[in-house]
């Protein structure tokens, strides 16, 4: 199940202080009504179909058990660590057979437990994380467990083997999935607005997971559902895939710079110097740029680091969004980037740049009243002409970058040439 990501706007005044003891204060008012409205339905749900339940002690077993195996799951692969930011599990694994089996209410507390052992045990996170989680998942069983026993009243119909039942099982598990999606999703677009709902919503590794987390839930409660005792043998491949999942994030966290999303400087450079040596291989051509952010301290100084990492982040968007999926784009440090375009030779280099040094003038982000505008100077070094190796196109690329500043930044430069800028009409300046 994926963790939910929120970006904060800087605090003013008295409330900055509140903020640091209460982190959703700092959040956008929208994002604090939505996130206290989803975990108010979940009260009302929880309230409701509690009172409305009978209390079976073969269901609170069932329940026990699931949450035991959960729990095994998170103590199995704690001492991994878990990577920051968004992060994926496979507990539905035991949430969905509880939305399946079990009577509408426990779908509403299991996650409740689990995400106060990973609190305790995994990560400390700021707490209205894990409660809106707990709601959003919570919600999500709930819809799932009301559909389930509504179109199959006889639950011992899951494991007679019939088609019908289980196929209502995996639309149900499909329910849960869309639901607790759609709930995080808008709680990620209020918090970004100016993220683009596919973004929010679409990504091809994320669905593939979400369909083995549905084939893993469905299993579980079918398995679940023929004999308690059978949650033995569920649980190692659980635990198991757990495992190499979450070594599959680390490895990723590892290579990617946390802030903006990008290659970090040491995966940039293990990446380019494979780009390198395939080029020098096949005799194709291989451009450099350094992109720097123009008074890029003055954005601070005047809107706050906060704001000023809103910028970063739109800055390599930006450059992400404007270049080919084979083009290796890193953070190299602070508020400069860094860009290997394969294939590239020195006309192909200056236009990417120039496109980059465009866009990214007409990039606004939203600030207090304010839209702030930055502009970027690029140095270009295209490999043979400027360079042989990495360390060689680098030092050209820098050289070329301190030249751009020299002449007045807002430019291009190549070691030995200078592009200079076309004029953007309608364009405001960095506050100066
Ligand atoms: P120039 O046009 O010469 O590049 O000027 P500049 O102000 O962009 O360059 P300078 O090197 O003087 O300042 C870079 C600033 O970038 C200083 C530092 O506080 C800021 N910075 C570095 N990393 C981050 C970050 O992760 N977030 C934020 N908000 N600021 C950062
Ligand atoms: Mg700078
Ligand atoms: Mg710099």
């Amino acid at each position: 199940m994926a963790a939910p990501i929120h970006t904060s706007v800087k605090p003013r005044g008295g409330v900055a202080a509140m903020a640091n003891r209460w982190p959703l204060l700092g959040q956008r008012r929208a994002l604090v009504v939505y996130l206290c409205g989803i975990v108010a339905l979940d009260l009302a749900a929880i309230g409701f179909f509690a009172v409305s339940s009978d209390l079976r002690w073969s269901d609170l077993l069932t329940f026990a058990a699931l949450m035991a195996c959960g729990a095994v799951c998170i103590e199995a692969t704690r001492r991994l660590g878990m990577p920051a930011g968004v992060s994926r599990d496979l507990l539905s694994a035991w949430w969905l057979p509880a939305a399946l089996l079990l009577p509408p209410v426990y779908a509403l507390l299991a996650p409740i437990p689990l995400q106060i052992l990973l609190q305790k045990r995994v990560r400390e996170t700021v707490v209205y994380r894990r409660v809106f989680s707990s709601a959003a998942i919570g919600l999500a069983g709930c819809a799932a467990s009301v559909l389930f026993h509504t179109v199959v009243g006889d639950l011992s119909a899951l494991t007679a083997g019939a088609g019908r039942p289980i196929l209502v099982a995996v639309g149900c598990a499909v329910l849960f999935t869309v639901v607790n999606t759609a709930l995080i999703a808008v709680a990620a677009h209020t918090a970004a607005p100016d993220s683009r709902w596919r973004e929010v919503l679409w990504n091809r590794e994320s669905l593939l997971l979400d369909v083995v987390e549905l084939c893993l839930g469905v299993l579980v409660a079918i398995t679940c559902g023929l004999n308690l005792a059978l949650l033995v043998l569920a649980l190692p491949p659980v635990v198991l895939l757990q495992r190499s999942l979450l070594h599959a994030q680390l490895q990723a966290a590892a290579r990617t710079d946390p802030k903006t999303g990008l290659l970090n400087a040491a995966a940039w450079q293990r990446e380019a110097d494979t780009e390198i040596v395939r080029a020098r291989r096949t005799g194709e051509t291989l451009a450099l740029l350094i992109v720097d952010i123009d008074h890029f301290k003055r954005v601070n100084d005047t809107y706050g680091h906060l704001i000023g990492d809103q910028v970063l982040v739109g800055v390599a968007a930006t450059i992400r969004s404007q270049l080919r999926d084979y083009d290796v784009v890193g953070r190299f440090g602070g508020e400069e980037f860094v860009v290997l375009l394969p294939r590239a030779d020195v006309t192909e280099a200056r236009r990417v740049a120039e496109r980059l040094r465009s866009r990214i003038g007409r990039m606004a982000v939203p600030a207090d009243d304010n839209m702030i505008t930055v502009t970027i100077s690029v140095g270009v070094a295209v490999m043979s002409m400027h360079g042989d190796d990495l360390i060689e196109l680098l030092a050209a690329a820098d050289l070329a970058l301190y030249r751009a500043k020299e002449l007045g930044r807002d430019r291009i430069c190549l070691p030995a040439t200078v592009v200079p800028p076309a004029r953007r009409p309608g364009s405001e300046a960095a506050p100066s």
